[in-house]
Protein backbone atom coordinates (compact mmCIF):
# COMPACT_ATOMS: atom_id res chain seq x y z
CA UNK A 1 0.00 0.00 0.00
CA UNK A 2 1.34 3.57 -0.77
CA UNK A 3 0.85 6.60 1.18
CA UNK A 4 0.13 10.16 0.79
CA UNK A 5 0.78 13.46 2.92
CA UNK A 6 -2.09 15.48 4.27
CA UNK A 7 0.21 18.16 3.24
CA UNK A 8 -0.53 16.74 -0.19
CA UNK A 9 3.16 18.23 -0.99
CA UNK A 10 5.59 14.95 -0.74
CA UNK A 11 6.11 12.20 -1.93
CA UNK A 12 4.52 9.07 -1.81
CA UNK A 13 5.36 7.17 0.43
CA UNK A 14 5.80 2.68 0.49
CA UNK A 15 5.01 1.43 4.24
CA UNK A 16 8.40 1.65 4.98
CA UNK A 17 9.09 4.76 4.20
CA UNK A 18 6.09 5.89 5.51
CA UNK A 19 7.09 4.12 8.57
CA UNK A 20 10.81 5.64 8.69
CA UNK A 21 9.59 8.83 8.44
CA UNK A 22 6.81 9.26 10.67
CA UNK A 23 5.44 12.74 9.65
CA UNK A 24 5.47 12.97 5.54
CA UNK A 25 8.76 15.64 4.44
CA UNK A 26 5.84 18.51 3.76
CA UNK A 27 5.08 17.68 7.58
CA UNK A 28 1.90 16.18 6.79
CA UNK A 29 0.94 12.80 7.91
CA UNK A 30 0.73 10.08 5.62
CA UNK A 31 -2.96 8.05 5.02
CA UNK A 32 -3.14 5.59 2.82
CA UNK A 33 -3.93 5.89 -0.92
CA UNK A 34 -6.31 3.65 -1.75
CA UNK A 35 -8.93 3.18 0.81
CA UNK A 36 -11.03 0.04 -0.49
CA UNK A 37 -13.88 -1.00 1.62
CA UNK A 38 -13.84 -4.53 3.26
CA UNK A 39 -16.18 -7.16 1.08
CA UNK A 40 -19.91 -6.87 2.57
CA UNK A 41 -20.10 -10.66 3.12
CA UNK A 42 -17.48 -9.75 6.18
CA UNK A 43 -19.56 -7.55 7.96
CA UNK A 44 -22.39 -9.55 7.92
CA UNK A 45 -20.24 -12.70 9.84
CA UNK A 46 -18.54 -10.10 12.12
CA UNK A 47 -20.84 -10.86 15.44
CA UNK A 48 -19.17 -14.09 15.07
CA UNK A 49 -15.55 -12.93 14.50
CA UNK A 50 -12.89 -13.18 17.66
CA UNK A 51 -10.71 -9.63 18.05
CA UNK A 52 -7.71 -11.59 16.82
CA UNK A 53 -9.61 -12.48 13.68
CA UNK A 54 -10.85 -9.01 12.84
CA UNK A 55 -8.02 -7.44 13.49
CA UNK A 56 -6.31 -9.73 10.84
CA UNK A 57 -8.43 -8.91 8.07
CA UNK A 58 -8.22 -5.27 8.81
CA UNK A 59 -4.24 -5.64 9.28
CA UNK A 60 -4.45 -7.27 5.85
CA UNK A 61 -6.35 -4.54 3.71
CA UNK A 62 -3.26 -2.32 5.04
CA UNK A 63 -0.27 -4.58 4.84
CA UNK A 64 -0.78 -7.29 2.29
CA UNK A 65 1.28 -6.04 -0.30
CA UNK A 66 4.21 -5.99 1.81
CA UNK A 67 4.09 -9.38 3.90
CA UNK A 68 2.63 -12.75 3.49
CA UNK A 69 -0.57 -13.65 5.26
CA UNK A 70 1.14 -15.57 7.69
CA UNK A 71 3.37 -12.98 8.68
CA UNK A 72 0.22 -10.56 8.89
CA UNK A 73 -1.10 -13.09 11.30
CA UNK A 74 2.58 -13.43 13.10
CA UNK A 75 2.21 -9.66 13.78
CA UNK A 76 -1.73 -9.38 14.83
CA UNK A 77 -1.12 -11.96 17.23
CA UNK A 78 2.28 -10.82 19.29
CA UNK A 79 0.28 -7.64 19.48
CA UNK A 80 -2.90 -8.74 20.86
CA UNK A 81 -2.11 -10.81 23.66
CA UNK A 82 -4.59 -9.54 25.48
CA UNK A 83 -8.85 -9.64 25.76
CA UNK A 84 -10.58 -6.38 24.86
CA UNK A 85 -14.46 -6.68 26.57
CA UNK A 86 -17.29 -5.00 25.57
CA UNK A 87 -19.35 -5.07 28.26
CA UNK A 88 -23.20 -3.93 28.87
CA UNK A 89 -24.00 -1.39 31.49
CA UNK A 90 -27.42 -1.24 31.29
CA UNK A 91 -30.11 -4.27 31.10
CA UNK A 92 -30.91 -3.22 27.58
CA UNK A 93 -27.31 -3.25 26.16
CA UNK A 94 -28.14 0.58 25.34
CA UNK A 95 -24.88 1.78 27.28
CA UNK A 96 -21.88 -0.33 26.66
CA UNK A 97 -18.31 0.11 27.54
CA UNK A 98 -15.25 -1.11 25.13
CA UNK A 99 -12.31 -1.83 27.51
CA UNK A 100 -9.39 -1.12 25.88
CA UNK A 101 -7.20 -1.53 28.78
CA UNK A 102 -6.06 -5.13 29.63
CA UNK A 103 -2.03 -4.65 27.59
CA UNK A 104 0.63 -4.49 29.77
CA UNK A 105 0.83 -0.95 30.29
CA UNK A 106 -3.05 -0.74 30.99
CA UNK A 107 -3.92 2.16 28.40
CA UNK A 108 -5.45 1.65 24.62
CA UNK A 109 -1.86 2.51 23.84
CA UNK A 110 -0.92 -0.84 24.09
CA UNK A 111 -3.30 -2.14 21.53
CA UNK A 112 -0.85 0.17 18.80
CA UNK A 113 2.34 -0.17 20.63
CA UNK A 114 2.99 -3.41 20.48
CA UNK A 115 1.19 -3.69 17.03
CA UNK A 116 4.11 -1.05 15.59
CA UNK A 117 7.05 -3.04 17.50
CA UNK A 118 5.76 -6.31 16.08
CA UNK A 119 5.96 -4.47 12.52
CA UNK A 120 8.75 -2.53 12.40
CA UNK A 121 10.67 -5.89 14.08
CA UNK A 122 9.93 -7.02 10.65
CA UNK A 123 10.97 -4.23 8.52
CA UNK A 124 14.60 -3.79 10.05
CA UNK A 125 16.24 -6.12 7.35
CA UNK A 126 19.40 -4.66 5.61
CA UNK A 127 19.40 -1.10 7.69
CA UNK A 128 22.32 -1.30 10.18
CA UNK A 129 22.18 1.93 11.34
CA UNK A 130 21.59 2.00 15.56
CA UNK A 131 17.77 1.22 15.66
CA UNK A 132 16.09 4.21 18.06
CA UNK A 133 12.39 4.64 19.04
CA UNK A 134 11.21 8.06 20.53
CA UNK A 135 8.06 9.25 21.73
CA UNK A 136 6.55 12.39 23.41
CA UNK A 137 3.90 11.52 26.51
CA UNK A 138 1.16 12.63 28.38
CA UNK A 139 1.11 9.67 30.43
CA UNK A 140 0.44 6.88 28.59
CA UNK A 141 1.86 6.41 25.22
CA UNK A 142 4.98 6.69 26.47
CA UNK A 143 5.35 3.43 29.02
CA UNK A 144 3.03 1.20 26.03
CA UNK A 145 6.02 2.28 23.36
CA UNK A 146 8.85 1.84 26.34
CA UNK A 147 7.41 -1.94 27.05
CA UNK A 148 6.65 -2.86 23.38
CA UNK A 149 9.81 -1.92 21.82
CA UNK A 150 12.08 -2.99 25.70
CA UNK A 151 14.61 -6.02 25.27
CA UNK A 152 13.86 -6.24 21.19
CA UNK A 153 17.28 -7.26 19.80
CA UNK A 154 19.11 -3.26 19.18
CA UNK A 155 16.11 -1.39 20.18
CA UNK A 156 16.97 1.82 21.92
CA UNK A 157 13.69 3.75 23.59
CA UNK A 158 13.98 7.37 24.40
CA UNK A 159 10.62 8.53 26.02
CA UNK A 160 10.32 12.51 26.55
CA UNK A 161 7.63 13.23 29.24
CA UNK A 162 6.65 16.60 31.06
CA UNK A 163 8.32 17.12 34.43
CA UNK A 164 4.79 17.37 37.01
CA UNK A 165 2.47 15.90 34.44
CA UNK A 166 2.43 12.25 35.25
CA UNK A 167 0.42 10.32 37.83
CA UNK A 168 2.57 7.76 39.76
CA UNK A 169 2.01 4.69 38.17
CA UNK A 170 2.70 6.36 34.75
CA UNK A 171 5.95 7.28 35.68
CA UNK A 172 7.33 4.30 37.42
CA UNK A 173 6.37 2.55 34.13
CA UNK A 174 8.69 4.92 32.75
CA UNK A 175 11.31 4.42 34.61
CA UNK A 176 11.27 0.91 36.14
CA UNK A 177 11.95 -0.60 32.84
CA UNK A 178 15.87 0.94 32.58
CA UNK A 179 18.44 -1.10 30.14
CA UNK A 180 17.32 0.01 26.98
CA UNK A 181 14.97 2.05 27.74
CA UNK A 182 15.78 6.16 28.51
CA UNK A 183 13.37 8.51 30.15
CA UNK A 184 13.92 12.62 29.79
CA UNK A 185 11.82 15.05 31.93
CA UNK A 186 11.75 18.07 30.20
CA UNK A 187 11.01 21.19 32.47
CA UNK A 188 7.75 21.99 29.85
CA UNK A 189 4.17 20.54 28.70
CA UNK A 190 3.80 17.83 26.88
CA UNK A 191 3.47 19.84 23.74
CA UNK A 192 7.14 21.09 24.01
CA UNK A 193 7.79 17.48 24.30
CA UNK A 194 6.10 16.96 21.31
CA UNK A 195 8.00 19.46 19.15
CA UNK A 196 11.04 17.86 20.54
CA UNK A 197 10.29 14.96 19.23
CA UNK A 198 9.28 16.22 15.99
CA UNK A 199 12.31 18.02 15.57
CA UNK A 200 14.52 15.20 16.36
CA UNK A 201 12.25 12.96 13.57
CA UNK A 202 13.10 15.64 10.86
CA UNK A 203 16.55 15.94 11.38
CA UNK A 204 18.40 14.94 8.48
CA UNK A 205 22.02 15.06 10.37
CA UNK A 206 20.95 12.95 13.26
CA UNK A 207 18.46 10.57 11.38
CA UNK A 208 22.21 9.94 8.96
CA UNK A 209 23.34 8.37 11.59
CA UNK A 210 21.05 6.65 13.65
CA UNK A 211 17.96 4.83 12.60
CA UNK A 212 15.17 7.06 14.52
CA UNK A 213 11.54 6.00 14.40
CA UNK A 214 8.77 8.37 15.38
CA UNK A 215 6.84 6.05 18.04
CA UNK A 216 3.86 8.63 18.34
CA UNK A 217 0.49 7.93 16.98
CA UNK A 218 1.64 10.32 14.01
CA UNK A 219 3.42 7.50 12.57
CA UNK A 220 1.63 4.95 10.20
CA UNK A 221 2.00 1.82 12.22
CA UNK A 222 0.21 2.72 15.29
CA UNK A 223 -2.46 4.37 13.09
CA UNK A 224 -3.63 1.65 11.26
CA UNK A 225 -3.72 -0.53 14.81
CA UNK A 226 -5.69 1.62 16.20
CA UNK A 227 -8.79 0.70 13.65
CA UNK A 228 -8.90 -2.38 14.73
CA UNK A 229 -10.58 -2.08 18.24
CA UNK A 230 -13.50 0.01 16.16
CA UNK A 231 -14.20 -3.49 14.20
CA UNK A 232 -14.00 -5.12 17.47
CA UNK A 233 -16.29 -2.91 19.81
CA UNK A 234 -18.91 -2.95 16.68
CA UNK A 235 -18.48 -6.76 16.28
CA UNK A 236 -19.18 -7.12 20.10
CA UNK A 237 -22.37 -4.62 20.12
CA UNK A 238 -24.14 -6.70 17.34
CA UNK A 239 -23.10 -10.26 19.33
CA UNK A 240 -24.82 -8.59 22.05
CA UNK A 241 -28.05 -7.97 20.00
CA UNK A 242 -27.78 -4.24 18.97
CA UNK A 243 -29.42 -2.64 16.14
CA UNK A 244 -26.55 -2.29 13.43
CA UNK A 245 -27.50 1.12 12.48
CA UNK A 246 -27.91 2.17 15.60
CA UNK A 247 -24.33 2.28 16.74
CA UNK A 248 -23.45 5.29 17.83
CA UNK A 249 -19.78 5.44 19.33
CA UNK A 250 -18.22 7.61 22.08
CA UNK A 251 -14.08 8.57 21.43
CA UNK A 252 -12.10 9.87 24.78
CA UNK A 253 -9.82 12.23 22.58
CA UNK A 254 -6.41 13.89 22.98
CA UNK A 255 -4.37 14.01 19.97
CA UNK A 256 -7.15 12.40 18.11
CA UNK A 257 -5.37 8.96 16.50
CA UNK A 258 -7.87 7.20 17.93
CA UNK A 259 -10.04 9.54 16.17
CA UNK A 260 -8.69 9.47 12.80
CA UNK A 261 -8.99 5.95 13.23
CA UNK A 262 -12.09 5.36 13.30
CA UNK A 263 -13.03 7.51 10.39
CA UNK A 264 -10.63 4.69 8.31
CA UNK A 265 -12.55 2.25 9.66
CA UNK A 266 -15.88 3.98 8.27
CA UNK A 267 -14.13 3.95 5.44
CA UNK A 268 -13.03 0.48 5.29
CA UNK A 269 -17.12 -0.01 5.55
CA UNK A 270 -17.83 -0.52 9.21
CA UNK A 271 -21.03 0.86 9.36
CA UNK A 272 -20.76 3.24 12.72
CA UNK A 273 -23.97 5.48 12.77
CA UNK A 274 -22.11 8.41 14.82
CA UNK A 275 -19.48 9.30 16.45
CA UNK A 276 -18.55 11.48 19.72
CA UNK A 277 -15.23 12.52 20.12
CA UNK A 278 -14.94 13.80 23.57
CA UNK A 279 -12.34 15.69 24.85
CA UNK A 280 -11.36 17.05 27.98
CA UNK A 281 -10.60 21.22 28.61
CA UNK A 282 -8.12 21.12 26.34
CA UNK A 283 -11.14 21.88 23.33
CA UNK A 284 -9.21 23.00 20.28
CA UNK A 285 -10.66 20.08 18.38
CA UNK A 286 -14.54 21.00 19.97
CA UNK A 287 -13.72 24.81 18.79
CA UNK A 288 -12.36 23.75 15.31
CA UNK A 289 -15.77 22.04 14.62
CA UNK A 290 -17.26 24.30 15.66
CA UNK A 291 -15.85 27.52 13.84
CA UNK A 292 -13.37 25.81 11.59
CA UNK A 293 -10.80 27.31 12.81
CA UNK A 294 -7.74 26.14 14.52
CA UNK A 295 -6.60 28.08 18.01
CA UNK A 296 -4.42 27.20 19.81
CA UNK A 297 -4.38 28.10 23.56
CA UNK A 298 -1.72 27.08 26.70
CA UNK A 299 -2.07 23.18 27.66
CA UNK A 300 -4.23 22.51 30.80
CA UNK A 301 -3.72 19.71 33.28
CA UNK A 302 -6.75 17.91 33.96
CA UNK A 303 -7.71 15.00 35.65
CA UNK A 304 -7.90 12.63 32.06
CA UNK A 305 -4.54 13.73 31.92
CA UNK A 306 -3.18 11.17 28.51
CA UNK A 307 -5.45 13.70 26.87
CA UNK A 308 -4.03 17.27 27.90
CA UNK A 309 -2.87 18.53 24.54
CA UNK A 310 -3.07 21.72 22.89
CA UNK A 311 -1.76 20.02 19.77
CA UNK A 312 -3.72 17.17 18.38
CA UNK A 313 -1.23 15.95 15.86
CA UNK A 314 -3.72 14.28 14.29
CA UNK A 315 -6.05 16.88 13.29
CA UNK A 316 -5.24 17.01 9.52
CA UNK A 317 -6.09 13.27 9.46
CA UNK A 318 -9.39 13.59 10.94
CA UNK A 319 -9.89 16.61 8.68
CA UNK A 320 -9.04 14.83 5.93
CA UNK A 321 -11.75 11.73 6.91
CA UNK A 322 -14.39 13.42 8.35
CA UNK A 323 -16.25 13.93 4.89
CA UNK A 324 -19.83 13.00 4.98
CA UNK A 325 -19.70 11.54 8.69
CA UNK A 326 -21.66 12.46 11.43
CA UNK A 327 -18.88 13.25 13.87
CA UNK A 328 -19.69 15.95 17.01
CA UNK A 329 -17.75 16.62 20.06
CA UNK A 330 -18.22 17.41 23.59
CA UNK A 331 -15.92 18.97 26.04
CA UNK A 332 -16.02 17.45 29.45
CA UNK A 333 -14.82 19.11 32.35
CA UNK A 334 -13.04 17.85 35.55
CA UNK A 335 -15.95 18.51 37.66
CA UNK A 336 -18.12 16.56 34.85
CA UNK A 337 -15.76 13.72 34.83
CA UNK A 338 -15.78 13.53 38.81
CA UNK A 339 -19.91 13.80 38.13
CA UNK A 340 -19.74 10.64 35.33
CA UNK A 341 -17.06 8.35 37.68
CA UNK A 342 -19.59 8.68 40.14
CA UNK A 343 -23.02 8.24 38.30
CA UNK A 344 -21.57 5.23 37.06
CA UNK A 345 -20.69 3.78 40.05
CA UNK A 346 -24.10 4.49 41.39
CA UNK A 347 -26.14 3.60 38.58
CA UNK A 348 -24.19 0.09 37.18
CA UNK A 349 -21.77 -0.49 40.10
CA UNK A 350 -18.87 0.03 37.13
CA UNK A 351 -15.74 1.77 37.96
CA UNK A 352 -14.28 3.31 35.46
CA UNK A 353 -10.95 5.52 34.61
CA UNK A 354 -11.28 9.51 34.10
CA UNK A 355 -10.69 9.57 30.12
CA UNK A 356 -13.34 6.56 29.93
CA UNK A 357 -15.76 9.11 31.95
CA UNK A 358 -15.30 11.83 29.31
CA UNK A 359 -16.59 9.07 26.58
CA UNK A 360 -19.37 8.15 29.17
CA UNK A 361 -20.28 11.63 30.05
CA UNK A 362 -20.46 12.74 26.03
CA UNK A 363 -22.62 9.98 25.67
CA UNK A 364 -25.14 9.68 28.23
CA UNK A 365 -25.80 13.47 27.24
CA UNK A 366 -26.40 12.73 23.46
CA UNK A 367 -27.33 9.03 23.19
CA UNK A 368 -31.23 9.12 21.41
CA UNK A 369 -33.48 6.21 22.56
CA UNK A 370 -33.11 4.29 19.62
CA UNK A 371 -29.38 4.23 19.46
CA UNK A 372 -26.93 1.06 20.77
CA UNK A 373 -23.90 3.41 22.52
CA UNK A 374 -20.35 2.06 23.27
CA UNK A 375 -17.54 4.41 24.60
CA UNK A 376 -14.36 3.86 24.78
CA UNK A 377 -12.69 2.84 28.47
CA UNK A 378 -8.65 3.74 27.66
CA UNK A 379 -7.19 3.37 30.72
CA UNK A 380 -7.75 0.73 33.59
CA UNK A 381 -9.08 2.88 36.89
CA UNK A 382 -5.92 1.23 38.93
CA UNK A 383 -3.71 3.45 36.28
CA UNK A 384 -5.51 6.52 37.43
CA UNK A 385 -6.60 5.76 41.04
CA UNK A 386 -6.14 9.19 42.67
CA UNK A 387 -8.89 10.31 40.74
CA UNK A 388 -10.63 7.94 40.72
CA UNK A 389 -10.44 7.54 44.71
CA UNK A 390 -11.42 11.45 44.92
CA UNK A 391 -14.67 10.51 43.54
CA UNK A 392 -15.79 7.17 44.83
CA UNK A 393 -13.77 7.44 48.60
CA UNK A 394 -14.07 4.23 50.23
CA UNK A 395 -15.52 2.39 47.89
CA UNK A 396 -12.76 2.35 45.37
CA UNK A 397 -10.28 0.71 48.19
CA UNK A 398 -10.31 -2.20 45.91
CA UNK A 399 -8.50 -0.35 43.22
CA UNK A 400 -5.99 1.92 45.03
CA UNK A 401 -3.38 -0.21 44.84
CA UNK A 402 -0.71 0.72 43.41
CA UNK A 403 1.58 -1.13 40.94
CA UNK A 404 4.16 -2.67 42.35
CA UNK A 405 7.25 -1.29 40.34
CA UNK A 406 10.36 0.54 41.66
CA UNK A 407 12.07 3.12 39.74
CA UNK A 408 15.14 1.52 38.48
CA UNK A 409 16.89 4.30 36.49
CA UNK A 410 16.44 7.99 37.50
CA UNK A 411 15.25 10.31 34.41
CA UNK A 412 17.07 12.77 32.87
CA UNK A 413 16.14 16.28 33.46
CA UNK A 414 16.10 18.79 30.52
CA UNK A 415 15.52 21.85 29.35
CA UNK A 416 13.12 22.08 26.25
CA UNK A 417 15.36 23.03 24.09
CA UNK A 418 16.28 20.30 20.91
CA UNK A 419 20.08 20.97 20.86
CA UNK A 420 20.52 19.42 24.74
CA UNK A 421 18.01 16.60 23.74
CA UNK A 422 19.93 15.54 20.80
CA UNK A 423 23.08 15.13 22.46
CA UNK A 424 21.09 13.16 25.26
CA UNK A 425 19.78 11.00 21.90
CA UNK A 426 23.14 10.45 20.29
CA UNK A 427 24.98 9.57 23.73
CA UNK A 428 22.64 6.61 24.49
C1 LIG B 1 -3.89 8.42 24.44
C2 LIG B 1 -5.10 8.30 25.28
C3 LIG B 1 -6.32 8.88 24.92
C4 LIG B 1 -6.49 9.71 23.69
O1 LIG B 1 -6.18 9.11 22.50
P1 LIG B 1 -5.76 10.00 21.24
O2 LIG B 1 -5.59 9.02 20.19
O3 LIG B 1 -4.49 10.72 21.63
O4 LIG B 1 -6.87 10.98 21.01
C5 LIG B 1 -7.39 8.70 25.74
N1 LIG B 1 -7.28 8.02 26.89
C6 LIG B 1 -6.15 7.46 27.28
C7 LIG B 1 -6.10 6.75 28.57
C8 LIG B 1 -5.01 7.57 26.50
O5 LIG B 1 -3.86 7.02 26.92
Amino acid sequence: MQFYSTNHNAPIASLTEAINNGFASDGGLYLPQNIVPLPRPFFRNIAEMPSGDLAYVVANTFLSEDFEPETVREIVNEALTFPLPVKRLDESGRVCVAELFHGPTMSVKDISARFMAALVRRITDGDDRPFHVIAATSGDAGSAVAEAFHKLDGVKVTILYPKGWLTPVQKLQLTSLGEDVTAIEVRGSFDDCQNLVKAAAMDENLKSKIRLIDGNSINIARFISQTFHFFNSFARMLEGGADPEQIVMAVPSGNLGNMAAGLMAKRLGLPVKRFIAATNDNDVFARFIAEGVVEYRPTLKTFANAMDTAYPTNLPRVNELRDDVDLSVTTVSDDRIIDGIKEMYARYGYICDPHGACGYVALDEQLKPEEYGVFMATASPQKCSEVVFDALGEKAQIISKKDNRRQVKAPVTAAPIYQSIKEIITSI
